[in-house]
């Protein structure tokens, strides 16, 4: 039960899954790990990347474009039967070493206890933290109080803050690390119905741009993504929420949403997770301190 100690681990490990017995994926193995397959460089090759949010959505197309690329995972989520299934998947499709950890990242001692089993596992502490686990309520101003209020605050900013307190000290050690926090364009814009969850993400792109300069000489870059509107279940509750006040059919809340991109259409999971992977290889060394969009031109800054 969430909040309390449950009898059965609040993690679970999956080991190289697919030389075990026991993987239900029907995809041939991956060419690039079978076995004599020419040896290729894999971008996030010994690399531990651990993933706040992956149970679903953006954190679960980034814990598997990361996995491609050779990253051992680790995905931390409140629901556990979520974490399980993208640590299995990822384990069997890619035979990267995973960890599904129960999580909340509103609870200190959760997001502790989360660090903990991830060090125990792995020997060490995340080279790539990425701070996804987000929620998002919509409301009238009037109507956002204390409680909606310190929610958002408390699982989108206090969160990344409280991930990133214990994911850095190991990066500062190894003189390396990526911190990628995914914001939105909400974090540069503001919207109606939406005060608490802009507020937090323009505090999230604070957090980003401060940390960045405070470890620019260390060899660990700090970065925000700020997606526009993902094709994930946030986006399908969001217009749920449109049908139920304003009477519109789904179809028609859909296209209002689509219509806030000059392309006309939402942005994939699968697109941000390519962001992702950029900034948390060698090749994206160069970009700190940044809040890149990933929205089809929504908001041009
Ligand atoms: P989603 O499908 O609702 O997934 C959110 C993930 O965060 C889930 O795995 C959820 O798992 C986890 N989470 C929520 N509260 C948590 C908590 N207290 N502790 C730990 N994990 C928690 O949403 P998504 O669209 O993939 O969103 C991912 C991130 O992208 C969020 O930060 C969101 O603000 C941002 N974003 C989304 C959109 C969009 O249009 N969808 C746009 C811009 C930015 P549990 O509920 O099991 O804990």
């Amino acid at each position: 039960m969430r909040g309390k100690r449950s009898a059965t681990p609040l993690w679970m490990s999956f080991r190289k899954k697919r030389q075990t017995e026991g993987c239900r994926t029907s995809k041939a193995p991956s060419p690039l790990r079978s076995a004599g397959a020419p040896q290729i460089f894999m971008k996030l090759e010994n690399r531990l990347a651990l993933i706040t949010g992956g149970g679903r959505g953006i954190g679960r197309a980034i814990a598997f474009a990361f996995a491609r690329e050779g990253a051992s995972i680790a995905v931390a989520a409140r629901t556990r039967a979520q974490v399980e299934s993208v640590a299995y998947e990822v384990a069997c499709e890619f035979g990267v070493e995973t960890l599904a950890v129960e999580c909340d990242v509103a609870d200190a001692e959760s997001v502790g206890r989360a660090f903990a089993h991830t060090s125990e596992q792995f020997g060490g502490g995340p080279d790539i933290l990425v701070n996804n686990a987000g929620i998002a309520e919509t409301y009238p101003f009037v109507k956002t109080d204390e409680a909606m209020w310190q929610r958002h605050l408390e699982v989108n900013l206090t969160g990344t803050f409280r991930c990133t307190r214990l994911a850095l000290p190991g990066m500062l050690e190894h003189g390396w690390g990526r911190v990628i926090n995914i914001a939105s364009i909400a974090g540069k814009t503001g919207a109606p119905y939406i005060s608490a969850y802009s507020a937090s993400k323009h505090g999230v792109l604070g957090l980003t741009r401060s940390l960045a300069l405070e470890v620019g000489a260390t060899g660990i870059t700090v970065n925000a993504i700020c997606p526009g509107y993902v094709d994930t279940e946030m986006t399908s509750r969001g217009i749920e929420n449109i049908v139920a006040k304003t009477g519109k059919s789904a179809d028609d809340a859909l296209a209002v949403l689509k219509r806030a991109s000059p392309q006309n259409r939402l942005v994939t999971g699968e697109e941000v997770a390519a962001l992702a992977l950029l900034l948390a290889s060698e090749d994206g060394r160069g970009i700190n301190g940044q809040a890149i969009n990933v929205d089809g031109g929504t908001v041009l800054f």
